[in-house]
């Protein structure tokens, strides 16, 4: 029996692409001795996808499809599909073309080599300004320098992991997740495939994740925690006044001896000053909100995602247990070898 990989692909408008890259994968399996499952993870797509998968589906048994009531961003997607995958291993793509499909064999040698994780590394993209370089450097500088698990410059979602950190990673039940910072965090053996991004073809790119989960956090904050958020952002205006007219009176009066004559007060100025110290505190608050909206976000417990719909044929329960059931996987591996 041949091992099953199961392609994980995140979709959110990609009507013209799904096509694409199904072809292009089943082209790469031609080749290669093992099973395939395409798993479409809609992502609550508003334009064609949903129809274009699902006629797919029907043609081709090997693909698969989960379809979110609404758009819950990549990470959650790609979630959903690690969730479902029941194969051997799993590969995370993008729908859009930019991960190399051609370069999928080599992930499966390495894993087959011994690799829990084979990672897809985009090397310098030469088109990238000064800018991006500059803040991508410092990103990492920064986030390696406070994280607790070290991220690797340019890595990308383009990865294989195995089945073993497929179950691991169906552990965690964090809400405000980014795939591949769990996969990091795992640790497990890791191999490196280095590939040069494409441009995208069909569409353009959706949000990114960064921006969607800085978003949704900020919504979520601003709905739940408005009150102390204004705060924030009253106390950063009072700084913001009381701090340039504060510097004022002490320039004015104290250093260059009142030459306009203003002779300000005593209350004048302490009250100033409190002010001042009025904004700390506020900004302070606001600070404070931000982070019980984060320990919020994790307490509320809410499900990750909602399937609205999945092609029951191919997510039959048995065959769904097993392949989340580490012995039954381990069977099904020892099988393999024979
Ligand atoms: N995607 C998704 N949900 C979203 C945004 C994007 O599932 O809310 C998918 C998208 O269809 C694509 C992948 O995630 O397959 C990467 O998205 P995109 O190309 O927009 O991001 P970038 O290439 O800029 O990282
Ligand atoms: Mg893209």
């Amino acid at each position: 029996m041949q091992k099953l990989i199961s392609v994980i692909v995140p979709t959110h408008n990609e009507g013209k692409n799904i096509f694409l890259i199904w072809n292009a994968l089943i082209k790469v399996f031609e080749n290669l001795a093992y099973e395939l499952e395409v798993v479409f993870v809609n992502d609550g797509s508003t334009d064609n996808s949903q129809n274009v998968i699902e006629n797919l589906a029907l043609s081709d048994e090997r693909v698969k499809f989960i379809e979110f009531s609404r758009n819950f961003g990549k990470e959650m997607a790609t979630t959903a599909g690690l969730n479902s995958a029941r194969g051997n291993a799993a590969i995370l793509i993008d729908a859009d073309l930019q991960h190399p499909v051609e370069l999928i064999p080599e992930f499966i040698v390495k894993w087959e080599a011994g690799a829990d994780t084979v990672i897809g590394v985009r090397k310098k993209n030469k088109g990238e300004g000064l800018v991006k370089k500059i803040g991508s450097y410092f990103f990492y500088k920064i986030m390696n320098h406070i994280g607790e698990t070290k991220i690797i410059p340019r890595a990308t979602d383009f990865r294989l992991i195995n089945r073993k950190m497929i179950n691991e990673f169906n552990n965690f039940s964090e809400h405000n997740r980014i795939t591949r910072g769990i996969l990091d965090w795992m640790g497990f053996k890791k191999d490196f495939v280095y590939f040069d991004a494409k441009e995208r073809i069909n569409g353009k790119a959706s949000y990114s994740t960064y921006k969607l989960l800085k978003l949704s956090t900020s919504t979520f904050i601003s709905h739940s925690l408005f009150p102390l958020k204004l705060a924030g952002k009253l106390g950063s205006i009072i700084i913001l006044l009381s701090g340039p007219l504060g510097l004022f009176i002490f320039v004015e009066r104290f250093i260059l001896n009142d030459p306009f004559g203003f002779a300000f007060s005593g209350t004048a100025i302490l009250a100033v000053i409190i002010l001042f110290l009025v904004g700390i505190i506020l900004v302070c608050l606001g600070l404070i909100a931000l982070y019980i909206g984060n320990i919020q976000n994790e307490v509320y417990n809410r499900p990750m995602y909602i399937v609205r719909n999945r092609n029951k044929k191919s997510f039959s329960n048995e065959v769904f247990v097993d392949a989340v059931d580490n012995s039954a996987c381990v069977v099904s591996l020892k099988n393999n070898n024979k």
